[in-house]
């Protein structure tokens, strides 16, 4: 796929300073999950500059991912929101002297993914039932609310 992210590093190492910014199509990230949909753009901006022996990216992204509920299986939406994150390349590792950082962009987002998630904000209807039926069977336990913690 075709990739804005695709810089030529002489241009920083010759003290040049860039930011960024776009607004990426879902299908950028490539993400090949059966149930997890990514359909929100990719929000992503930040900063390229470089050292004398570094190009220096730092990076901001978010999206929305759908993925199903863990508890119900109802389709649920996530935000993915990166910190400012900084990846410094030597320039000594690099290849040529065009750097694409899409796989760096795609980690990145795909590393936020959750393993667990909730529909309702994270209070599953389905998951409530469970607890009051667990209170109902429980004996003595008045003020004992076993997921009031959660
Ligand atoms: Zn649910």
């Amino acid at each position: 796929m075709k990739t804005p992210l695709k810089i030529h590093t002489e241009h920083f190492r010759d003290g040049n300073r860039e930011e960024f910014q776009y607004v990426l199509p879902a299908d950028f990230l490539d993400f090949r999950e059966e149930v997890i949909s990514f359909h929100s753009p990719i929000h992503l901006q930040g900063e390229v500059y470089a050292t004398d022996e570094h190009l220096i990216l730092q990076l901001e992204a978010h999206t929305e991912i759908e993925m199903p509920c863990s508890v119900c299986n109802e389709k649920t939406f996530v935000t993915l929101k990166t910190e400012e994150i900084y990846h410094t390349i030597p320039f000594d590792e690099m290849e040529a002297t065009i750097f694409d950082f899409t796989d760096i962009v795609r980690e990145e987002i795909v590393i936020l993914i959750p393993q667990f998630i909730e529909c309702n904000q994270g209070k599953c209807p389905t998951r409530t039932d469970i607890a009051k039926f667990m209170k109902s069977k429980a004996v003595n336990t008045q003020n004992h609310f076993p997921f009031a913690d959660l």
